[in-house]
């Protein structure tokens, strides 16, 4: 235990690998966050950060948001774009769009809007209600508004206000029948639009959102469309509202190979078009920057084998390369990079409420008299060392298998179960304390790691924080949040508190491989036990729903300032959902439901079976708990 240090806490969690200079581990072993990439010297100690929660009455589980992270990595992506275009005298410019899809809360949009503001960047909405949104935030005129997904005649209506108002709103038809209406609306309302096209393209990307290319894939026009469409264009004397090609093969690409050869089929038709008369002004290279979230720096899909650098100049150098090639200018660079942007910024955090091991039961063992035989035989496994463990495995596997036979004929009492029980799984934990590096290879016995593993319960639901941990495998790190400098000792995996056997998390990083569990500490008494499940600002955030009716967060923004005492500040608490709130979603009428369970306490206190002061007590309770948060309550 003494010789455990910080290097050995940041070698198992792999803090930094994923963190991507934000996060690491402090002196006293705590995580700490450097959230402002201009300043890398400034920290953050979580244990700080806990504690002022904790003195503003916040309770586990909650998000925390870093806005500085959301600005650093809006500052980091123009700004590598912007040199690379210096670097490269590359002729257009770079014109971002963040998705708003991604995470669409309201703070998160207006702080990458206000860090975006020297940039131009814009926005990106993909259905009518982020239209609105965007239209009504995105009021930056030189920044490009993008709309994806598919359109009906309202979607487009409003996009023509968009143009009305001054904005730079281009309508990315996905189908062709959007453009026929798009067209029609058009010339009825006598507004130019601003026309984006979107490729199929034939590149198919890989990792779990490789359908979104291909010919089978749901949006986007195929080669033949696009021809279709710039000739309906000519026809209806509307080719020179075409501004742009849009594209965008998937999420988190994890292999560059696949961004180079998008990049160059894109690029090669952009150039075609413009031969053919089309006036683009735009290439958009849509989403698909991923993020390391196991730090193995690879193509497995929770990973990316390339940098940002890397990939803006892949993009840039790419673009040029053909554009010089076919003697046509360089277009304006669009991208609409979600992921990249919000993954790192925000976090949950909780506590962990209890544990769940078969190995844990204590009954007490001692030999009785007279007691049944196969209660002896158990015994006897305990402390047998000279047994070679694999022998000493099969009987208790078969001591255990006849206690439950005998049991079900009536033979065995439960006392005498419970015994058993207990003396099964002490012996287990000694055999498995005991492999040495031969034994270990025993398939058997290697598995008692995950057999003995206990279950820490986290006080939250994976349905509502970490959608993509159950859905598609998402791997999110989670670390203790405090006590690194300590060696942890028992394995674990986590489980929520939802009543549900897949509410957990099966997929952890541990040395820089993914385990199925993972080192933790052992719960003190009457001490919090807080772990963090970071890289959840991307999707994770705003997917959720309310399985077993647990609601939202309550959310902590924070800001980091050199002159307040550690380096930070909560800007707002957001509070989460109310019991309350959840169930008037699901249609139920709370007040409703108050009154009725006074009115049969109210009968209880008729017929005298309630004291009507405690009645009353009855009546305040169930009222607070309507209004009070939907996950556990835990003082400690
Ligand atoms: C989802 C989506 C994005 C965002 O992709 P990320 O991988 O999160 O950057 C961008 N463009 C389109 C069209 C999308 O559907």
């Amino acid at each position: 235990m003494s010789n455990w240090t910080i290097e050995d806490a940041e070698e198992l969690y792999g803090v930094k690998r994923w963190g991507a200079g934000y996060f690491s581990i402090g002196e006293h072993g705590n995580i700490q966050i450097s959230p402002n990439h201009r300043k890398p010297d400034v920290f953050i100690d979580m244990q700080e950060v806990l504690d002022e929660m904790q003195a503003e009455g916040i309770q586990f589980p909650a998000v925390i948001r870093f806005h500085d992270i959301l600005r650093s990595q809006v500052e980091i992506l123009n700004e590598t774009f912007r040199e690379t275009i210096t670097n490269a005298e590359y002729e257009g410019e770079y014109v971002g769009v963040y998705p708003i899809k991604v995470n669409q809360m309201r703070e998160v949009v207006e702080e990458i809007l206000d860090a975006g503001e020297p940039y131009n960047y814009g926005l990106e909405a993909g259905s009518k209600p982020e239209l609105m949104a965007v239209l009504a935030y995105n009021d930056n005129s030189e920044a490009l508004t993008i709309l994806n997904g598919y359109k009906d005649e309202d979607y487009l209506t409003l996009a023509l206000l968009g143009r009305h108002i001054g904005r730079k709103m281009i309508v990315v038809v996905e189908k062709f029948s959007e453009l026929e209406m798009l067209v029609r609306l058009a010339k009825k309302l006598k507004i130019d639009p601003m026309i984006g096209l979107r490729s199929k393209m034939m590149v198919r990307s890989t990792g779990k959102w490789s359908s979104s290319s291909g010919d089978r894939a749901k949006f986007g026009l195929g080669i033949a469309e696009i021809v279709n469409a710039i000739e309906y264009l000519k026809e209806h004397d509307m080719l020179h509202c075409a501004k742009l090609l849009h594209f965008h093969i998937g999420s988190q690409l994890s292999d560059i190979r696949k961004v180079k050869e998008a990049v160059t089929e894109g690029a090669r038709l952009y150039a075609k078009l413009v031969q053919m008369g089309v006036p683009l002004e735009y290439l958009d290279i849509g989403g698909g920057l991923g993020i390391d979230y196991d730090g193995s720096s690879t193509t497995t899909d929770s990973s990316r084998n390339y940098s940002t650098e890397e990939y803006v100049a892949d993009v840039v150098y790419g673009v040029k390369q053909i554009c010089d090639l076919e003697d046509v200018k360089h277009p304006n660079l669009v991208s609409e990079s979600g992921r990249a942007i919000t993954a790192h910024h925000s976090l949950v955090v909780t506590n962990v409420v209890g544990e769940v091991n078969p190995a844990a039961t204590n009954y007490d063992v001692s030999p009785t008299e007279g007691e049944h035989v196969l209660v002896s035989n158990m015994r006897e496994l305990i402390g047998a060392n000279d047994l070679h463990p694999q022998e000493r495995f099969n009987d208790a596997a078969a001591y255990k298998q006849s206690a439950y036979e005998a049991f079900k004929l009536g033979i065995l009492s439960v006392l005498e179960m419970a015994k058993i029980d207990t003396m099964y799984w002490m012996t287990l934990t000694e055999i498995h304390s005991a492999l040495d590096d031969e034994t270990r290879q025993i398939q058997e016995l290697e598995e008692l790691e995950d057999t003995l593993a206990s279950q820490y319960l986290a006080n939250m639901s994976i349905f509502q924080s970490a959608a993509d941990t159950w859905a598609i495998g998402q791997l999110l790190p989670i670390v203790p949040l405090i006590r690194l400098n300590e060696k942890p000792q028992v394995r674990v995996s986590i489980a929520d508190i939802t009543c549900d056997s897949d509410g957990k998390i099966g997929k952890y990083i541990e040395n820089n491989h993914i385990s199925d569990n993972i080192p933790m500490h052992r719960l003190n008494k009457g001490e919090s036990y807080p772990i963090g499940m970071f890289l959840t600002g991307a999707y994770q955030d705003v997917m959720g729903d309310m399985h077993n009716l647990f609601g939202r967060l309550t959310e902590v923004h924070i800001f980091s300032h050199d002159d307040e005492p550690g380096a930070f500040y909560i800007e707002e608490i957001v509070p989460g959902h109310s019991a309350e709130k959840v169930l008037e979603t699901m249609q139920y009428n709370t007040d409703y439901m108050a009154k009725m369970v006074k009115k049969a306490i109210d009968k209880q206190i008729r017929k005298g079976h309630l004291a009507p002061r405690e009645g009353v007590r009855w009546t305040d309770f169930y009222e607070r708990c309507l209004s009070g948060s939907t996950y556990l309550r835990y003082d400690k």
